[in-house]
């Protein structure tokens, strides 16, 4: 059996993959080079936590998906994952930290609430005036996103893939399985992937009103030394308990520290040109003014800006139309399933799981009856 996956983001390279793995031949499509730096996927860490408000579906992936990972470490031997924990910070009843805590305790994962005198004591970085509790995880952390890329590539290639840079797809014939290159190439095979991150409505335009393309800045800071202690001990910070939905991932394992400001983002065609504008990075640190003690004394080292793509309510989208599989599992919060999406789509191409169920599964939806403590893992 053939398959052609159209983008060599953490989606598409961890689902040729585990389709190579199963003995497919596959051929990998990238529009630029391999790795691209302007996918989704390329930075230095993302952050991996199973704090979900009100969605026990995705809690729940995100507790199955450290053992996928687990498959792709034991593959490469070696472990691009930081397990230093995971923290929200709650200021009001029925806030974001507050709302992950139905679905962690209705799957029995451990957590604890950290009272504000420990918060002080040991995040003495943090403004922490208004937080009832910070809600920490021992499980989950940061996956050095860059390495677990270059890493996949290597396994694709270990594993037979065909990969294919400067290969951008310019049409997809989801009943023929047919991908028409830039170039006027058309390939053929028995299934198609595609995993276009932010450019996949390009491909598919009657995505566009579920489908929003964003451009959004990450800022990389130098801390001042009397807080890089207690930085480089910290958990991914995933919310602080603010509406712009500030969080900060911790300068461990060689990277530096990270905010993002999810507030931040605006809708965009994502073939414009994202460049940083004079004075955003300084703006885009103001943010933090809440949130920080001696903001000012924070270096910004490096702004990028990015590309993503968002669902109205930040679902899923994975479906089959044809023989074409249309993988687009963003909103920001993607990363993190990246092994567990990208076996859960060979699987779907291999029959081994149903269509309908991987679309609902993706979604976040839990089967019915599936909330029990069992298997839970944290
Ligand atoms: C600022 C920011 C912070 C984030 N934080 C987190 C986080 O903390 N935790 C988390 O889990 N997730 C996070 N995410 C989300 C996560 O990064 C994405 O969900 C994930 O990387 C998407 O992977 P992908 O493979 O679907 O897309 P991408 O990585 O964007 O890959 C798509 C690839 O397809 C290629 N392509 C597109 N069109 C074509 C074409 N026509 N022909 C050939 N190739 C094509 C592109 O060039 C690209 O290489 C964050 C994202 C951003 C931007």
């Amino acid at each position: 059996m053939t398959s052609i996956v159209v983008g060599a983001g953490v989606m598409g390279l961890a689902t040729a993959w585990h389709l190579a793995g199963a003995g497919e031949a596959v051929t990998l499509l990238e529009r630029g080079p391999i790795p691209n730096p302007s996918a989704a996927s390329w930075d230095s860490h993302r952050l991996i936590r199973a704090l979900y408000p009100g969605r026990p579906g995705y809690t729940r992936m995100a507790l199955d998906a450290y053992a996928a990972w687990d498959e792709v470490w034991a593959a490469a031997g070696v472990r691009h994952y930081a397990n230093c924990g995971s923290i929200a910070f709650s200021r009001a009843e029925g806030d974001w930290a507050d709302g992950c805590r139905a679905p962690l305790d209705a799957l029995g994962a451990a957590y604890e609430l950290l009272p504000p005198e420990e918060l002080a004591r040991r995040f003495p970085f943090l403004i922490a005036d208004g937080i009832r509790w910070g809600l920490f995880m021992p499980e989950g952390g940061v996956l050095f996103a860059d390495r677990i890329v270059a890493t996949l590539i290597d396994l694709c290639r270990a594993a037979g893939v065909t990969l294919r840079p400067d290969a951008p797809v310019r049409a997809v014939d989801a009943e023929a399985g047919t991908v028409t290159l830039a170039s006027g190439e058309t390939l053929q095979a028995d299934s198609v992937v595609v995993t276009a991150g932010a450019w996949v409505g390009g491909l598919f335009p009657d995505l566009a009103g579920r489908l929003t393309p964003y451009r959004q800045l990450v800022v990389y800071l130098d801390p001042p030394a009397e807080h890089a202690a207690a930085w480089a001990a910290a958990p991914g910070i995933i919310d602080c308990g603010f509406p712009d939905d500030h969080w900060a991932i911790p300068p461990v394992g060689g990277t530096r520290l990270k905010i993002g400001v999810g507030a931040w983002k605006r809708q965009a065609d994502p073939e414009a040109d994202p460049a940083v504008a004079a004075g955003e990075a300084k703006a885009f640190r103001e943010r933090y003014r809440p949130v920080l003690r001696d903001l000012d004394e924070y270096r910004i080292l490096e702004a990028r800006p990015c590309r993503y793509i968002f669902t109205e309510d930040s679902r899923f989208v994975l479906e089959r139309r044809g023989r074409a599989w249309l993988v687009s599992p963003c909103s920001g919060h993607g990363f993190k399933f990246g092994a567990l999406i990208g076996r859960a789509v060979a699987d779907g191409v291999l029959g081994r799981r149903e269509a309908a169920e991987l679309t609902s599964w993706a979604a976040g939806h839990l089967p019915a009856g599936h909330l029990a403590a069992e298997g839970v893992r944290a």
